[in-house]
């Protein structure tokens, strides 16, 4: 029977364990512990959970421990494309009917994949597709992972335009906001940079968290070690705008949000990104690039890079994007500044696939 929408735990899948709970689960389930090894090998080198793709296992061992390992946690149910195929958004169902996507983006020299990291999202900025859908539930790590290993697997298989291909990079841009779910994402990172077989060995510098600044949570992942990008979505430099733009800026400021920033490249070495989505009339004048870009520089040089994005439309909202020369005219402030600027180039609008369009809607 399926639970109701939302409630209940996803069942355990072999993703969620570590390499010793691994082999206790193998183990458990009456097989010799160096099958969870051929396991991972399946899993994360050849990408698939496809039992009648383990010849090296007995055909009875491999349909039983697909059974109790690898349940189906996500079934895609809808893909688009866009771009000539470049941009594939797939829009998933999870075990208990709970709906999320995740979108797929091929670069001349990069593959990256958007993933969701929860249903919905609690953080209601009124700009975003996601925060008008309030949260349902925070997303476990192999559902995560299953984003990323399905889009590894139809990459590497060919099924993306421009022939096989390798997935270099993943983005929590998708979907919810990561840090409200940090366990289960930092579980995620760790599978992705973890080495074959025990994880997909990804660079943790193509792993970007993007986060809304819950501060607290920044300066415990500046603690892990483990050197992912950090991009802030900031979106205004004053507290007044921010405020209404990202809710939870009455809790943390902006002048908190970049001073954990800040700490993040201290501890980390790596450069942090500021998301800055131009909303024609709202948050897009040129003092206020001035004063992102003062704000900047006032915790040092070198230590940050920013991604200006024009706004992308979304349902019910009044907002629209900057004009291109009042875009044009932020950009060439914050460069006046010293500080690093591209602007983001948005993939996938059209199939409302693009930064802040999620919504997981079924009948588009
Ligand atoms: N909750 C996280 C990650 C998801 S959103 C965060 O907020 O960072 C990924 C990025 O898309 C964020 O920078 C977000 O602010 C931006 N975004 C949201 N809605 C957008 C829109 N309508 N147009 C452009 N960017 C948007």
């Amino acid at each position: 029977m399926t639970p109701p929408k939302g409630r209940g735990k996803p069942p355990r899948h072999f993703v969620d364990l570590t390499p010793e709970e691994r082999r206790e689960a193998v183990a458990a389930l009456g097989e010799k512990p160096f099958r969870a090894k051929q396991l991972a090998t399946h899993y994360f080198t050849h990408l698939s959970s496809d039992p009648s793709e383990m010849t090296d296992l007995p055909a009875a061992s491999r349909d039983r421990l697909a059974e109790a390992l690898f349940p189906q946690l996500v079934t895609p149910v809808r893909t688009l494309s866009a771009d000539a195929g470049a941009t594939v958004k797939t829009l998933w169902h999870l075990f208990d009917g709970v709906k999320v996507e995740s979108v797929l983006m091929r670069y001349a020299h990069r593959n990256t994949l958007c993933v969701s990291s929860q249903a919905g999202c609690g953080m209601a900025c009124p700009f975003c597709a996601t925060g008008q859908l309030g949260l349902t539930r925070n997303l476990s790590t192999a559902e995560i992972v299953e984003q990323v290993r399905a889009a590894a697997r139809s990459l590497a298989d060919g099924e993306v335009a421009g022939g096989p291909g390798r997935l270099t990079n993943v983005v929590f841009m998708g979907m919810g906001e990561p840090l409200a779910n940090y366990r289960a994402v930092m579980e995620t990172v760790r599978r992705l940079v973890a080495p074959v077989p025990d994880g997909l060995g990804m660079s943790a510098r193509n792993v970007t968290v993007s986060t809304v600044g819950l501060v607290p949570a920044i300066d415990r992942m500046a603690a892990e070690g483990i050197p992912v990008t950090l991009a802030l979505s900031l979106h205004a430099p004053d507290d007044e705008l921010r405020s209404e733009l990202v809710p939870i800026n009455t809790r943390w400021t902006v002048d908190e949000a970049l001073d954990a920033a800040r700490r993040y490249f201290e501890a980390t070495g790596r450069r942090v990104s500021i998301e800055y989505a131009l909303i024609r009339d709202m948050n897009d004048h040129a003092w206020r690039a001035d004063l992102l870009g003062e704000k900047l520089n006032a915790r040092g040089r070198g230590w940050v890079h920013c991604n200006p994005i024009p706004l992308n439309p979304t349902p019910g909202s009044k907002w629209t994007a900057s004009e291109p020369e009042v875009e044009a005219e932020f950009v060439a402030r914050l460069r006046a500044h010293g500080i690093p600027t591209t602007v983001r180039d948005t993939r996938g609008s059209d199939i409302d696939g693009a930064c802040g369009q999620l919504a997981a809607e079924e009948d588009v």
